[in-house]
């Protein structure tokens, strides 16, 4: 193997993970700086009481930048909630469905959960299934047949487990609820165009525990009444996050690494950044001769997940195992998939890109 270990700040791996994920150095450092002694409170934020003034500023200030830098108008609610985005993928089905249909768009492995866990509030119905072309594809999706009495449509912008990204925020003629726990943050959006965009934190934006919903505050009128709190958007918004004790250390990091994004230059820096260590590693697939096969057709590739198989699964046991011994790490495929998932939020380097494509090109080298 030419390929060497590069070195890295505190000997960290290039973490390819789905999420949890890489975090930022700088906001890592900044963790362990205010471990022991929050700005002089004299305790870190996990000990903090949750309705103390120090964490309620903390809260204040990560939904405040955060609705700076992803341009959330004034005529939307964001809060936190917990469950990660599996409850949200029951939840949104709870608070908005009331009499009408559900529909649901199936992308991959993400949106067909969702499409089967959704049902068991009311009715719902499939109106798109990529099944036939394994989730390769995505479809344009103002010209799909929406149900005439739809309460909304939901679909994911990212299937983080195929590697299939919507690339602009569609003008959908229904309610648009989208799961974008695995692109958000990762480019500008235009937040008016959705009615509901829900993430889980664990990818663009911090550790899991924390789920930020985005709702505009018409919708907070279809929660049904009576309803358990827990579950609903309007008490959970209503009292601002804080109907029990919210996932404060996860919220605290969550507003660490909206920070970050900002000092980076916002979401337009990070989606160059982003788009620039992508193309290194569709590069590197379309360089092989056919040796690794892309999973996802050109016009759809992830910029977050980028999917491939390689000749054999003997191969694909090997390539995991060299590339973990030069610091390239967490590249197995989900199981549903199988292959290589290189996952690259927006914390993971450039230089892991190119540390990979070298990899890649020495691997098939050596064994194509
Ligand atoms: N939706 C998408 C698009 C995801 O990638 C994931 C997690 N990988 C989920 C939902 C589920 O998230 P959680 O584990 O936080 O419930």
């Amino acid at each position: 193997m030419s390929v060497t270990a590069v070195k890295t700040a505190y000997d960290r791996v290039f973490n390819f993970s789905a999420g949890p994920c890489t975090l930022p150095v700088e906001v890592l450092e900044e963790i362990r700086d205010d471990l022991m002694n929050y700005k002089g409170k004299g305790m870190s934020v996990m000990e903090m009481s949750h309705r103390s003034k120090e964490f309620m500023d903390i809260l204040d200030e990560t939904l405040e930048t955060f609705r700076r830098v992803f341009n959330v108008p004034e005529n939307y609610k964001t809060f936190f909630m917990q469950g990660g985005a599996t409850l949200q993928n029951t939840a949104h089905a709870m608070n908005l469905l009331g009499e009408g249909v559900g529909d649901y768009v199936v992308t991959g492995y993400w949106g067909k959960k969702t499409s089967q866990q959704a049902p068991l509030v009311g009715e719902c119905k499939v109106i798109y299934d990529g099944k036939p072309h394994n989730y390769s594809e995505v479809p344009d999706l103002t010209k799909l047949d929406y149900s005439p009495n739809a309460s909304y449509v939901h679909w994911v912008s990212n299937e983080t487990i195929h590697g299939v990204e919507f690339k602009s925020d569609p003008d959908l003629p229904v309610t648009s609820v989208c799961d974008m726990s695995s692109n958000i943050m990762s480019r500008p959006v235009d937040v008016s165009k959705y009615a509901m965009i829900y993430a889980g934190a664990q990818k663009n934006m911090g550790p899991a525990g924390a789920t930020l919903v985005i709702l505009r505050e018409d919708l907070l009128a279809r929660t049904p009444e009576p309803f358990h709190p827990m579950l609903s958007y309007k008490a959970i918004s209503d009292n601002g996050s804080m109907f029990n004790t919210p996932p404060c250390f996860a919220i605290y990091v969550c507003g660490l690494v909206y920070k970050w994004v900002k000092k980076e230059g916002g979401l337009t820096a990070i989606q160059k950044r982003n788009e620039a260590k992508a193309k290194v590693l569709y590069d590197a697939i379309d360089a092989s001769a056919g040796f690794y096969a892309g999973h996802a057709k050109a016009d759809c590739r992830s910029n977050m997940n980028v999917t491939f198989q390689l000749p054999t699964e003997e191969l694909l046991s090997t390539f995991v195992k060299e590339a973990d011994a030069v610091k390239l790490n967490g590249l197995k495929g989900h199981r549903s998939l199988g292959g290589i998932r290189a996952s690259i939020y927006n914390a993971f380097p450039l230089e892991g890109c190119q540390v990979m494509a070298e990899f890649m090109a020495d691997f098939a080298k050596r064994n194509g």
